[in-house]
């Protein structure tokens, strides 16, 4: 191999090259046959999706000098000028090395000069979002009048700092993130061509991690190679990007899938005091589910960016695994922060993440009262030197009593007969199976369903339900938003149909929460009235009240 990187030496050299942007190639394609080249593009998307690889692949064929079906040709003089990067009418400025100052400057000074040997002069501004205010301004003047003679390529990976005035005088083109398939195709052939030999997996592993980028894909390629084995391993793959593997990251989807918070903990600990990198396998487990959503919604291995043997355990995984609960867990590992602040343990983001994922939808969340829902992980981490066995064991402390509980799964997948299908539901068909609600919370939440043992539906109506609790702090657990969202689902899938859930007091004359609607409980008569025979408080006179209240 020569000393050149493998991503300049296999930069694509025509339209045709260029993968997973046909959308962009072949309206410049178009627009160069019919001689309608504009003269300011913005090509925007992620780094190595294509952007100044395609920009100087329309300066070629802009000044190539064959006919115009066949611009580039890569073989006129014009065409091998640019390959070589000695074309004088190819101006590439890199607005990230100096913001562009002196070069904007000089490129508003010799703009009205015609090219040197081709038709137009280009000019790539790449990361153009990074030129200060008085280069965006130097450069909208040549913008808003610009010669004949001249294209503008304007190159960034972020548009939304683009100011307006530059945005509305170029035609633009969002390039994509490269599917896996398309980076694992041209890693294919180039180590082909290239005589680098590959385990099965290897390609899968570097596209993977390049997310969407040939330059990194290839750029990862390449300091494999540089490693001189006559194969490249996975395990030598695995090295280089921080020792996540594949294996592992499944491993710990298992623990999350049977709520087994001791196991996870500990292999996130064994992972990370082996070297691998926390916010890596962080970002993996998030990857893995997404793909295991993928997978869910009906999409297939390549949309997953599984390989053949993941898919199979992807797919065991999947058919013990609630949807609602998949979405929860993905939610709560990506909405968490994936670096660490401060000097505690690097791995305590995807502790946290991983405790709260896996006590979702399960029936092992905390009998104590009040605790947030983070604070059994918190724990563990903490513990500085000892932080796998014995503090694991300690997060689940209790686990054992609670074993008797349904699988979390299997609740998920036997949602119950909505209480009234087609009708509006009514507060005693929700009464007479509120022990069933019971049940399916049970599942989900022991303590909760044990709060709620005290309370009881006391209206339904305009989708909201109404329950009556005996003491404040009950009532303040139900309302505590995770525990309300909870009851929420389940209700839902009783009553058909999304519902808001208030509590009121036994003994109060308002409702807790949302207390637009008085009711007076503790008036037998009133409670009695409102609840079995479904009349409605319209008002309370103040006079009145305590007439009310007591008699
Ligand atoms: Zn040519």
């Amino acid at each position: 191999m020569s000393g050149q990187a493998l991503y300049r030496r296999w930069r694509s050299q025509t339209f045709d090259e260029i993968v997973a942007q046909e959308h962009v190639t072949r309206t410049l394609q178009n627009a160069l046959r019919a001689g309608r080249v504009a003269h300011a593009y913005l090509f925007t998307g992620p780094r190595g999706t294509g952007k100044t690889s395609t920009a100087r692949i329309l300066a070629k064929a802009a000044n190539c000098l064959a006919e115009p079906a066949e611009r580039p040709c890569n073989r006129c003089a014009r065409c091998q000028a640019v390959s070589e990067g000695r074309d004088l009418d190819l101006i590439e400025i890199d607005a990230a090395s100096n913001r562009g100052i002196d070069e904007i400057r000089e490129l508003r000074d010799k703009i009205a000069f015609a090219p040197n040997e081709g038709r137009y002069k280009v000019y790539v501004v790449d990361e153009v979002h990074m030129l200060t205010t008085e280069a965006f301004n130097a450069l909208l003047k040549t913008l808003e009048e610009p010669p004949s003679h001249v294209i503008f390529v304007l190159a960034t990976t972020e548009p939304q700092r683009i100011p307006a005035t530059i945005l509305s005088r170029c035609q633009r083109f969002d390039f994509r993130r490269v599917p896996l398939a398309g980076l694992c195709g041209k890693l294919e052939r180039i180590c082909q061509v290239e005589g680098i030999g590959v385990q099965p997996g290897v390609l899968e592993a570097i596209a993977r991690r390049a997310s969407g980028s040939f330059r990194d894909a290839e750029s990862l390629l390449d300091q494999l190679a540089a490693y001189g084995d006559a194969e490249i391993t996975l395990e030598r793959v695995q090295e280089l990007l921080g020792g996540v593997s594949a294996q592992a990251v499944a491993d710990l989807v298992d623990a999350w899938l049977a709520a087994d918070l001791g196991a996870g903990l500990h292999q996130i600990n064994a992972l990370v005091d082996g070297g691998t990198d926390a916010r890596q396998l962080h970002l993996e487990m998030i990857e893995y589910l997404r793909s295991l959503l993928v997978l869910q919604a009906g999409g297939d291995g390549a949309l997953a960016g599984a390989s053949p043997e993941a898919l199979v355990r992807m797919r065991s995984q999947l058919a013990g695994l609630g949807l609602g609960r998949l979405v929860e867990g993905l939610r709560i590992l990506s909405q968490s922060e994936p670096v660490a602040r401060g000097d505690v343990r690097p791995q305590l983001p995807l502790e946290l993440a991983f405790a709260q994922a896996a006590l979702v939808g399960t029936a092992r969340d905390e009998a104590r009262p009040a605790a947030p829902a983070a604070a059994p992980a918190a724990a563990p981490a903490r513990r500085a030197e000892s932080p796998t066995r014995p503090a694991a064991a300690a997060a689940v402390g209790g686990r054992p009593r609670r074993g008797d509980a349904p699988r979390p799964d299997a609740v998920a997948q036997s949602a119950p007969a909505p209480v009234a299908a087609g009708s509006a539901p009514s507060l005693e068909r929700l009464k007479e199976r509120w022990p069933e609600v019971l049940q399916a919370l049970r599942a989900r939440s022991r303590t909760l369903e044990a709060v709620l043992r005290s309370g009881r539906p006391c209206e339904v109506a305009g989708g909201r339900v109404v329950l009556q609790m005996e003491a404040t702090f009950h009532r303040d657990r139900v309302m505590e938003e995770k525990n309300r969202q909870l009851l929420q689902d389940v209700l839902a899938s009783f009553l058909g149909a999304p519902c808001q859930v208030e509590c009121v007091l036994a003994g109060q004359r308002k409702p807790a929460a949302g207390g637009e609607h008085p009711i007076v409980y503790e008036d037998p008569m009133v409670r009695h009235a409102v609840q079995e025979l479904g009349a409605k408080v319209a008002g309370i006179e103040p006079d009145d009240e305590a007439k009310t209240g007591t008699e």
